[in-house]
């Protein structure tokens, strides 16, 4: 027989907030469902290292789901699927819903570039009868962690012709793999020295792809020759044509399975592809027609402040959705004024190994749901579009509806840090948006963490948000 609650406990179910434990345990077959839905997340993550190839694998997908290209000049009825692509690199989809578009769209929002070593404009050099590539890294990476580690080059290179091609080389095991080299301990007293952060500085992350020269006859340069030769063989490129290339380093590892009980993902670049791939799996395995139009982006340049043409600085959105309300002789800024967004990023999961960067009562914890995050900023909550109380107050009751575990978020104690998202872009639209994502491990990493029960929850959250009134 169970034990009688006293009055203080009784009082203390109803008033207190407890916070999720692991054990929001899945059912039997859900965890089954959800296990299952990671192994396709994981072969997503394979197949888009960056973001030209994730919106390539995302339009694809879409296609094969029935989404069509948007053309503005088309009456589109309820029901009807649709997808933007800008310039290769960001994406929109959306589902038409049922009520006048007037009403506002529900909006996902999540970013497909990911923190990389991108390739010089002018890369390829010989040194020491070594050949290298010159690198400049694309968001924040912490330096160190990308010497000794098997790398991958993506992207495309367009010759002086205007021909374009598509280079994705080191991630078949056939292939070969690229690497930036690092001191040996036995010669690092000097290294050690320097502040961590430059520990390895930018000019360091210098790529290794050769050591082999040219046959035929001496000549100075001849390793870099002979990589000059493999490269025309392959591509049919010049050296010049490097100028216009845009080439990506990435680490040349697969997504796996994490732990013992198999309950975590390890892999590159799920900042912000773990928010990407719930988000626009959600809307194509709509069931229905939504009541609203359905809208998810994903988009680039996040990792670099959200600037430039794919960004979501650019007017893209706002011209998709301004394009579309025309469609419905509405005009852009009454469905913007009307519309939410669920900006959909990860967060830091709280890491026991370093406590002290988050506070515990408002950070986010492995398996304990997806997190809301109300602001980010630094410093005073600067550069935040911080969610009104009356939106977050809508998702805390949509979720709660949905069954959706959830908890709260806070990028990092107090004046300790702190980051953005594109959050602050899109309300800046005049739209109603809030952070909800997927908690991470060793954020920006070459290998980043999340546990497989937050990124199921976190689909069965965008389902329910694309279905909302
Ligand atoms: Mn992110
Ligand atoms: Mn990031």
């Amino acid at each position: 027989m169970a034990e009688k609650k006293t009055k203080s406990q009784e009082l203390k179910d109803k008033l207190f907030y407890k916070q999720q434990h692991s054990t929001y345990v899945l059912t039997a077959a859900e965890q089954k469902k959800a296990d299952k839905y990671c192994e396709d997340y994981k072969t997503f993550l394979d197949n888009g290292k960056t973001e030209r190839e994730a919106a390539a694998e995302t339009v694809q997908r879409a296609e094969a789901a029935g989404f069509e290209l948007f053309d503005k000049s088309k009456k589109y009825k309820a029901g009807d699927k649709i997808y933007y692509l800008n310039r290769k690199k960001a994406v929109i989809l959306a589902v038409i819903g049922k009520q006048p578009i007037a009403n506002g769209v529900n909006i996902t929002a999540a970013h497909i570039d990911s923190p990389r070593l991108d390739l010089k404009q002018n890369p390829l050099y010989e040194a020491e009868e070594l050949g290298y590539f010159k690198t400049h890294y694309y968001g924040g990476i912490k330096k160190y962690q990308w010497p000794a580690l098997p790398l991958s080059l993506h992207g495309v290179i367009v010759r002086a012709d205007g021909t374009e091609i598509t280079v994705n080389i080191g991630e078949d095991d056939k292939d070969p793999c690229f690497v930036v080299t690092d001191l040996l301990p036995h010669l690092a007293d000097e290294q050690y020295k320097r502040p961590v952060g430059k520990l390895i500085t930018g000019e360091e992350l210098n790529i290794l792809i050769g050591s082999r020269p040219f046959k035929d006859d001496e000549c100075s340069d001849a390793v870099k020759l002979n990589l000059m030769n493999i490269l025309f063989e392959k591509y049919k490129i010049v050296e010049k044509d490097f100028l216009s290339a845009e080439l990506e380093c990435v680490p040349a590892l697969k997504a796996r399975d994490i732990g013992f009980d198999r309950s975590l993902i390890g892999a590159y670049g799920q900042d912000d592809r773990v928010c990407a791939y719930t988000a626009f799996t959600a809307l194509l395995d709509m069931k229905g027609v939504p009541a609203r139009t359905a809208v998810c982006v994903l988009t680039d340049k996040e990792e670099t402040g959200s600037d430039g043409n794919t960004g979501l600085r650019s007017a893209y959105l706002k011209y998709f959705i301004s394009d579309l309300a025309e469609c419905f002789g509405c005009s852009g800024r009454d469905v913007m004024s009307a519309s939410r967004c669920l900006s959909a990023d990860v967060n830091a999961g709280f890491d026991p190994t370093f406590p002290d960067v988050l506070e515990k009562r408002n950070c986010a914890y492995m398996n304990k749901g997806i997190v809301v995050t109300k602001f980010t900023g630094a410093r005073g909550k600067s550069g935040t579009s911080d969610a009104n109380a009356e939106f977050v107050g809508y998702v805390h009751s949509l979720f709660g509806k949905n069954g959706i575990v959830w908890q709260t978020g806070e990028l990092g104690k107090v004046d300790l840090g702190g980051g953005g998202t594109v959050a602050a872009y899109i309300a800046n639209l005049n739209i109603d948006t809030i952070d909800v994502g997927v908690p991470v491990l060793s954020m920006h990493a070459p290998f980043e963490v999340t546990a497989k029960n937050d990124v199921y929850m976190a689909y069965k959250a965008f389902s329910a948000f694309y279905k909302a009134e």
